[in-house]
C-alpha cells in the first residue's frame, strides 16, 4: 500500500535519510523506531507531502506522490496526520475536528454528526463545545486524532503521538489505535523513539537508523533477532560482544571472546568475526558450585562487579573475562547474597545466544 523506494533526504549537507526502501502493507499498523534525529518525522512529513524527498519515490497504492502536482489534493484527501505537538486552533472542540471537513465542503448538519461521531470514537462525546485550548494534553492529543480520523482516511500518519504525555493518557491513545486499525481496518503507520510503544502496538517495526532501515520485522523478530550489533543495542538488549568463531559444526558454533568460549547456535563459519547478542533476561546467577552443568549450554565463573538497582529488578553485572550483564529480582539477589566480589557461575543456554556478523 505504501512503499518506500530508496527514499533519500538532504538538509543543505546533512543526509537525514540515504535510500530508505520498505513497504507498509493495507491494514496494518507499522512502526519506525529509531533513537532521537534518526529521520523518523522526517520520513512521515514526506509521506504527508508536507516536504519532498531529495531522491527515490514513495508511492501509495502505486501512484508516486511527489511526482503528480495535480494529484496532491485527492492524495492528501488519503491521510489523517498527528503530530507530536498537538495543534490545536483557538476555537471550540467541535471547530477543530471539523477542520478538514469543511475543506471538502460537507454540509452543516453531515459535518455535525461526522464530528459527534469522531469526538464519541476517541471518548470526548459532550466535549465538543468547550474551547480546545483549555483540555489537558492527552485530551487534545485526541483531538488531534479525531481531527484525523474524521475524514475517514485510508493511512493514518503518526508521528510519536504520546512523546509529551502522561502515562494514562499514553494507555488511552494506544488503545484507540489499536482500536481504529481493528475495527475501522485502517492503515496506520507512526514513529516512536520508545521501542517498547513499537512492540505494543506495531504488526511490523522498522528500525531507522543511519538513514536506512537496518532491520524491518515483526517485534518478535526484532526484538529477540536483531540484525545487527547497532539494533540490538537500541532495543535494549543487555549483552553484545564482540568474538571470533573458533569452531563450527551442525549450526552449533563456539566463538572465542578473550580467554572465554561460548558455545552458540549459528551457521557462521570458523574464523568470522561475530557479535553475540545476549539478553540479560536469559542469564542465570547461581552460587560458584564446581562440577554444576548446563546442557547444551554455557557455564562461566565470575565475580560480581556491580548489583544496580532497576526499578523491580537488579542488574548484576559479572566479569566472566568479559562483562555480562543479568536481570534478577530483588528476592533473587537477596536470597544468592549478591554483592560486589561474589564468586557466582552465570549460565545460559546456546540457544539463547543470537550470533550477528560484526560491522
Ligand atoms: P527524529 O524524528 O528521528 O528525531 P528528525 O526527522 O526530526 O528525527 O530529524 C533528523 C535530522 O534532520 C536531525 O538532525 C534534524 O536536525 C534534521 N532536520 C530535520 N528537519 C530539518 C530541516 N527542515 N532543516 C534542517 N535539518 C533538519
Amino acid at each position: 500500500m505504501i512503499e518506500l523506494d530508496s527514499v533519500s533526504k538532504n538538509f543543505g549537507d546533512t543526509t537525514v535519510l540515504a535510500g530508505v526502501t520498505g513497504q507498509v502493507n493495507r491494514g496494518e499498523i507499522f512502526a519506525v523506531i529509531g533513537p532521537s534525529g534518526a529521520g523518523k518525522s522526517t520520513l512521515l512529513r514526506l509521506i504527508d507531502l508536507l516536504d519532498t524527498p531529495t531522491e527515490g519515490a514513495i508511492r501509495i497504492n502505486g501512484l508516486d506522490i511527489h511526482a503528480d502536482k495535480g494529484r496532491r489534493l485527492s492524495i492528501r484527501r488519503m491521510m489523517g496526520m498527528v503530530f507530536q505537538k498537538p495543534a490545536v486552533f483557538n476555537t471550540t472542540v467541535t471547530e477543530n475536528v471539523a477542520v478538514g471537513l469543511r475543506f471538502r465542503g460537507a454540509g452543516r448538519s453531515e459535518i455535525r454528526k461526522m464530528v459527534e461521531d469522531a469526538l464519541d470514537m476517541v471518548g470526548l462525546a459532550g466535549y465538543g463545545d468547550r474551547k480546545a485550548r483549555t483540555l489537558s494534553g492527552g485530551e487534545m492529543q485526541r483531538v488531534a486524532l479525531a481531527r484525523a480520523m474524521v475524514i475517514e482516511p485510508e493511512v493514518l500518519l503518526m508521528d510519536e503521538p504520546t512523546a509529551n504525555l502522561d502515562p494514562v493518557s499514553v494507555e488511552m491513545i494506544e488503545e484507540l489505535v489499536i482500536r481504529i486499525n481493528r475495527d475501522l481496518g485502517t492503515t496506520i503507520l507512526f514513529s516512536t523513539h520508545d521501542m517498547y510503544q513499537g512492540q505494543r502496538l506495531a504488526h511490523r517495526i522498522g528500525v531507522l537508523m543511519d538513514g536506512t532501515f537496518a532491520q524491518v520485522g515483526t517485534p518478535r523478530e526484532v526484538f529477540t533477532l536483531p540484525a545487527s550489533r547497532n539494533v540490538a543495542r537500541f532495543v535494549g538488549i543487555g549483552n553484545v560482544v564482540d568474538g571470533v568463531v573458533v569452531a563450527a559444526e551442525d549450526g552449533m558454533s563456539a566463538v572465542n571472546i578473550g580467554s572465554a568460549r561460548i558455545r552458540a547456535r549459528s551457521s557462521f563459519s570458523r574464523g568470522e568475526r561475530v557479535s553475540l547478542c545476549i539478553r540479560s533476561e536469559d542469564i542465570r546467577i547461581a552460587p560458584a558450585i564446581r562440577g554444576r552443568r548446563v546442557f547444551d549450554g554455557n557455564i562461566l565463573p565470575g565475580t560480581v562487579t556491580s548489583v544496580v538497582p532497576r526499578g523491580p529488578f537488579s542488574r548484576v553485572t559479572v566479569d566472566c573475562g568479559f562483562p555480562l550483564s543479568s536481570v534478577l529480582s530483588w528476592k533473587a539477589v537477596e536470597d544468592l547474597d549478591l554483592r560486589e566480589g561474589s564468586q557466582v557461575t552465570a549460565s545460559f543456554t546456546a540457544a539463547s545466544v543470537h550470533v550477528v556478523r560484526r560491522e
